[in-house]
C-alpha cells in the first residue's frame, strides 16, 4: 500500500524493490524465491501468489536476488551531489523483517551498504570540489523506539535506558527540532563511519536481543552538511537523512501483550503516520501531517536546526577572507 501511494509522487521520490537472495534455511525448505515473482516492461512487477498473478506494483526499479549492493547503490549515488548542492536527501529502507533493510542500508564490511557507500561517495566530491567549495560535515544517530528518541551518540543513553529524554519540539511552521541531540563533527568517511558505527554499536548493546531490538525501532542517520560556494559566496545548509526503519509486518494485537504489544502499537502508529504523510505529498495536499500522531512525523522532514554548531556567519567570513567577494548570500533551502 505504501508503495503504491509513494509512486504516485513523481520526479522527487523514486521507489526501488529489492528481492533478497534465499537463505540457507529456505534453500533447505525447497524455496525458490523470497518472493514469488515476475517482472514485466518498465520496472513493473507482478507478485504471484502459488504461481499465479496476484498483484501488480510498478517502481522505478527492481533489484532481484544477484543484484550486488553494487548495483543498488548505482541508482542512488547522485544523492550524495545533490546533498552538496544544498538539497536534503532521504533514503529510507521499508519492508518486514528479514526482508534485507539492514543489509541494504548498513551492510556488512564485505558487502557495504548504502550508508557506507553514500557518505564514502560525498566525501569523494568534497574532495573533487576543494578550492571551489567549502564545507563542514557533521553527524547525529538517534533512534525511535516506542515514540521515544533515543540518542545514539550520547553515552549512556543506550536504547531502553532512558537517561535522558528528547523531544521533538516545534520551532515554526514546518520546522522541528530535537533540543539537545548530540552532533559530531567529522572531517572525512573515516571519521564519519567510526561516528556512525558507534551509534550502531550503542544501539545493539543497549539491548538484550539486539536483532528483535532493532527490527522494532527507526534507526536514523542524519549528515549535516554546511556548503559555502567560494566562488559565488553562496551559502548552503542541507541535510541526508539515511534511515533503517523498524519492520512493516503487522503484529497482531491479540498475539502480543505487555512491552511486545506496546511495541506493535509503536511501530503500526508511526508507519500509518509516514504513510498519511506519503499520501498527502503524493495528492499534493495544502497540508502535510507532519507530527500528527507521533513523535516520528517530526523527524521526517527538514528540522533539527537547533544542531547549528557550525556558525554560519563565522564561515561565510572565512570564506570571504580567502576570496575576496562582495554580497554573500543565503540560499533558499529548496525541499525535497
Ligand atoms: P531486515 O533488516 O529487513 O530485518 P536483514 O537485513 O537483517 O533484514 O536481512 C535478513 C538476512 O538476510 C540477513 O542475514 C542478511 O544478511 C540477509 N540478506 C538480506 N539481503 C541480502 C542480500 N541482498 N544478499 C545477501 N544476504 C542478504
Ligand atoms: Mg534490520
Amino acid at each position: 500500500e505504501l508503495y503504491n501511494r509513494m509512486i504516485e509522487i513523481k520526479g522527487n521520490i523514486r521507489v526501488f524493490c529489492r528481492c533478497r537472495p534465499l537463505s540457507v534455511e529456505e534453500i533447505g525448505k525447497g524455496d525458490e524465491m523470497a518472493l514469488d515473482f515476475e517482472l514485466a516492461k518498465d520496472g513493473e512487477l507482478v507478485v504471484k501468489a502459488n504461481g499465479a498473478p496476484k498483484k501488480m506494483f510498478k517502481f522505478d526499479a527492481v533489484f532481484c536476488p544477484d543484484e550486488d549492493q553494487e548495483k543498488v547503490f548505482e541508482k542512488t549515488s547522485h544523492l550524495s551531489t545533490s546533498v552538496l548542492d544544498g538539497y536534503n536527501v532521504c533514503i529510507f529502507a521499508y519492508g518486514q523483517t528479514g526482508t534485507g533493510k539492514t543489509f541494504t542500508m548498513e551492510g556488512t564490511k564485505e558487502a557495504r551498504g548504502v550508508n557506507y557507500r553514500t557518505l564514502e561517495e560525498l566525501f569523494r566530491v568534497v574532495r573533487e570540489r576543494q578550492g571551489l567549495f567549502q564545507y563542514e560535515i557533521s553527524v547525529s544517530v538517534l533512534e525511535v523506539y516506542n515514540e521515544q528518541i533515543h540518542d545514539l551518540l550520547l553515552s549512556g543513553n543506550q536504547p531502553g535506558v532512558t537517561t535522558k529524554r528528547l523531544e521533538v519540539r516545534k520551532a515554526s511552521e514546518g520546522l522541528h527540532h530535537v533540543p539537545g541531540l548530540v552532533e559530531a563533527h567529522v572531517n572525512n568517511l573515516v571519521e564519519a563511519w567510526e561516528v556512525l558505527q558507534a551509534g550502531s554499536k550503542a544501539r545493539s548493546t543497549g539491548s538484550t536481543n539486539a536483532n528483535e531490538h532493532s527490527s522494532r525501532s527507526h534507526c536514523i542517520h542524519c549528515v549535516m552538511v554546511r556548503g559555502a560556494n567560494l566562488m559565488s559566496g553562496e551559502c548552503t545548509r542541507s541535510k541526508l537523512w539515511l534511515i533503517d526503519l523498524a519492520g512493516s509486518e503487522r503484529i497482531a494485537k491479540t498475539d502480543a501483550q505487555g512491552e511486545r504489544l506496546k511495541e506493535a502499537q509503536s511501530i503500526n502508529k508511526s508507519l500509518a503516520a509516514l504513510g498519511d504523510v506519503i499520501s498527502a505529498l503524493a495528492n499534493k495536499s495544502p497540508h502535510i501531517p507532519f507530527r500528527v500522531r507521533g513523535i516520528e512525523l517530526g523527524l521526517a522532514k527538514k528540522q533539527f536546526d537547533n544542531l547549528e554548531v557550525f556558525k554560519n556567519k563565522q564561515m561565510v567570513e572565512k570564506a570571504k577572507q580567502e576570496i575576496k567577494y562582495k554580497d554573500f548570500q543565503i540560499k533558499k533551502m529548496e525541499e525535497t
